[in-house]
């Protein structure tokens, strides 16, 4: 019962569709099995875009995929898909699946924790969460299936929950996160029924493992619309859930103004296609609630640089207790962060040695970035930066000058 879509009618751009996704594809249907490309990508080729990856649904079970490619791995405990892999590309290939039921796993407030049953194609595009990320392409007869009039609500810009929206939030509340990123990014809106239940279920993302919120995080931090992101979180008051120092940061003006800076900084990178540091991202994210809790303790006399290191430990054991922000990502902040007091003393060796650390141009980015929201001294700023570029007799030069 899908409405099927032509090629004339959809328009996608056989040129933007992966090779290897559509190698998967063919494979499977090769084989007799039922192959599309799906989700996200096939929203994103509709709307001309260049998915950043694709996905393919499959009614071959993950063992009949594996047996097909020669690099094929099965992944995931919470559902097994096949990661295809061809060079540097992944197709992430998962098998129809049924609809959460009643015999689903789930916990007392009805998130489901396991539902690894095989289904029918219909069966799987109901369960998917917005019915813009539910079309299915087929890119041998480059027809779009769609089972919940997706179509449409893409062309009116519309993200619409399929099925109940508050059931669907109690399942996964992580879908409250989701449907904000993508209004965001795509700049689409929320329908109303889509958006309604939010506020009432915002507390239900204290449930969500802490890992799996830090991955959504980072997703709506990489999103190229960063900046969106956070205040469409703000406004649906999800914010507390996934970022509770979140009101913290932006109620205050000078962290505002920093935090603005840095994410359309962020945002315009990823416009650019050039790489981004999470650690650099997050440690913007939390600077300022470092910095205050820092200037607290200085006022109560205690040494600069314990008290800064006092003042980390403290906002990310806050933090932690929401979102899990990986050891390797913590550890690139402290280094950042602690650099900062040292950019003020220019004296001596330690500019040298400063040099040498890696952490050191990432740490100097964020200085800068302070010094252009009026929160470190920019001529300070403009020193290190022709010193950092600068040839060795330059660097000497600039050290006379300092005198
Ligand atoms: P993007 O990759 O641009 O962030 P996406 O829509 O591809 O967006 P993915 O997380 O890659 O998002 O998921 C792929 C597809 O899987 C989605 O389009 C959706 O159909 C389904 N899906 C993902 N997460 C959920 C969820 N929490 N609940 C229901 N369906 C989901
Ligand atoms: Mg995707």
């Amino acid at each position: 019962k899908p409405k099927v879509w032509t090629l004339a009618e959809h328009k996608i751009d056989r040129r933007l569709v992966s090779h290897n996704a559509i190698r998967v594809c063919e494979t499977l249907q090769g084989k007799g099995y039922k192959a599309f490309v799906v989700g996200g990508a096939v929203r994103d080729l509709v709307l001309g875009m260049r998915p950043k990856d694709f996905d393919v649904a499959t009614d071959a079970s993950p063992e009949q995929v594996q047996r097909l490619f020669r690099r094929a791995r099965i992944i995931g405990r919470r559902f097994q898909i096949v990661h295809v892999m061809f060079g540097p590309e992944t197709i992430e290939t998962s098998t129809f699946r049924a609809l959460a039921s009643s015999s689903s796993e789930v916990d007392e407030h009805g998130r489901v924790l396991r539902d690894n049953e095989f289904g029918r194609q219909d069966e799987d595009a109901t369960r998917r969460d917005f019915t813009v990320n539910a079309l299915y392409y087929d890119p041998s007869t480059e027809t779009v299936w769609d089972y919940h009039h997706g179509m449409e609500d893409l062309r009116a810009k519309t993200l619409r929950m399929i099925g109940e929206p508050s059931q669907r939030y109690r399942e996964d509340p992580v879908r409250m996160l989701r449907v904000v990123r993508f209004a965001a990014k795509l700049n689409f809106t929320i329908e109303p029924a889509t958006y309604a239940p939010i506020a009432d279920l915002a507390d239900l993302l204290k449930n969500v493992p802490a890992s799996r919120l830090f991955d959504e995080m980072l997703k709506l931090l990489m999103s190229g619309s960063a900046l969106a992101c956070l205040k469409g979180l703000r406004k649906a008051g999800l914010h507390h859930g996934v970022f509770p120092l979140l009101d913290a940061i932006m109620d205050q003006e000078r962290g505002e103004a920093f935090l603005a800076e840095a994410l359309s900084r962020t945002d315009q990178r990823v416009k650019d296609g050039k790489p981004l540091s999470p650690g650099f991202l997050f440690a913007c994210l939390l600077w300022h609630l470092v910095l205050e809790t820092w200037e607290k303790k200085l006022e109560q006399g205690e040494v600069k640089f314990p008290a800064l290191f006092a003042a980390m430990d403290e906002v990310l054991a806050e933090q932690a207790e929401r979102t899990a922000i990986p050891r390797r990502l913590t550890g690139d902040m402290r280094e950042i962060w602690a650099f900062q007091p040292r950019f003020e003393k220019r004296a001596g060796k330690a500019p040298f040695r400063m040099l040498e650390q890696q952490k050191f141009r990432a740490a100097l980015d964020f200085y800068e970035l302070r010094a252009e929201t009026g929160d470190a001294d920019p001529e300070v700023a403009r020193w290190w930066r022709i010193f950092s570029d600068g040839e060795s007799n330059n660097r000497q030069h600039l050290m006379e000058q300092l005198r």
